[in-house]
C-alpha cells in the first residue's frame, strides 16, 4: 500500500470513529445543548457525520487532503444551526494545508487554519463559552510541544486532548457571549457548552485512531498541564 493510500486509511479511520463517538453521544450533546440552547447539537452532528460517512465511501484511492476536504463540504450543507459551517468550513479550509500529505508540519498547519478559519467565521474568543475554549488550548499545546518542546506528535496530540478537556471543564463556570447561548446571559453559567464537548470527542478519537496507527509510545510523563496562553477578554 502507498504511503498516501495509508494516509488515507487513517483520515477514514478517523471519521469513522468520530461518526461513532458522536452517534454514542448524540443525546448526550442533545441534552447539553437543551440546557443552554435548542436541543439540536447531537442531532445536528450525528446527520452530518453519518452523511460524511456516506459522501467518502469509496476515496480510499483519493488524496487525504480530497478526503477531509470532503468531509468539511459534507458538514456544511448537513449540519445546519452553528456548528455546521464553523466545523465544516473550517474543515474545508484548512484541509488545503494537507495537499502535500500529513506530516508533523502540515497537522501543526491543519490544526492552525481549522483555528484561524473558526474564529473568521464565528468570531469568539477563549472565555466566550464555546468550542473555542476547547480548540484554542489544544491547538496552542499541539504546536507549542512539537515545536518548542520536542515531543512527538503522539505525545504533542495527548497533551492537547488533556488542554481540550480543561478547556471544557472551563465552559461551564463562565457565561455564554457568543451564539445561541449567550440569549442566557447569566443563566448559562453552570452549564458545560455542547460544542467544546463535542470537540474534546472528537480530538479523543482523533488520538485513539492516531495512536494505534503512529509508531511510538505517548510519553505519559510529558503530559502535564500546560495553561492557555490566551486570556479572557474584558467585555
Ligand atoms: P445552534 O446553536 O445553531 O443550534 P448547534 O447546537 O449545533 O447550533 O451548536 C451550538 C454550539 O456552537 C455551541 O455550543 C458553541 O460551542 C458553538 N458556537 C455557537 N456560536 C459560536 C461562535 N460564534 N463561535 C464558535 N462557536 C460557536
Ligand atoms: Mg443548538
Amino acid at each position: 500500500m502507498s504511503e498516501q493510500q495509508t494516509q488515507t486509511e487513517v483520515v477514514l479511520a478517523v471519521l469513522d470513529a468520530i461518526a461513532g463517538r458522536i452517534e454514542a453521544e448524540k443525546k448526550h450533546l442533545t441534552d447539553l445543548d437543551s440546557a443552554i440552547g435548542d436541543a439540536d447539537h447531537g442531532a445536528n452532528l450525528h446527520r452530518g457525520f453519518q452523511k460524511a460517512l456516506e459522501t467518502t465511501e469509496g476515496m480510499a484511492e483519493e488524496e487525504p487532503a480530497q478526503v477531509v476536504k470532503t468531509v468539511g463540504t459534507t458538514l456544511i450543507s448537513e449540519v445546519g444551526g452553528a456548528a455546521g459551517p464553523l466545523y465544516g468550513g473550517s474543515v474545508m479550509s484548512a484541509s488545503t494545508e494537507l495537499q502535500d500529505g500529513i506530516t508533523a508540519e502540515s497537522s501543526i498547519a491543519f490544526a492552525e487554519a481549522y483555528l484561524a478559519k473558526l474564529q473568521d467565521r464565528g468570531d469568539a474568543r477563549i472565555g466566550d463559552k464555546t468550542m473555542v475554549d476547547a480548540l484554542v488550548p489544544a491547538v496552542h499545546t499541539y504546536k507549542k510541544s512539537i515545536e518548542q518542546d520536542d515531543l512527538p506528535p503522539l505525545t504533542a496530540l495527548a497533551k492537547a486532548v488533556d488542554a481540550a478537556e480543561r478547556g471544557v471543564d472551563f465552559t461551564v463556570g463562565i457565561r455564554a457571549s457568543k451564539g445561541r447561548a449567550s440569549y442566557l446571559g447569566w443563566r448559562s453559567v453552570g452549564h458545560r457548552d455542547p460544542g467544546a464537548t463535542s470537540t474534546l470527542f472528537m480530538l479523543e478519537e482523533l488520538l485513539d485512531v492516531a495512536a494505534k496507527h503512529l509508531d511510538g509510545e505517548i510519553d505519559r510523563d510529558a503530559t502535564s498541564p500546560t495553561i492557555p496562553d490566551e486570556t479572557p477578554e474584558d467585555e
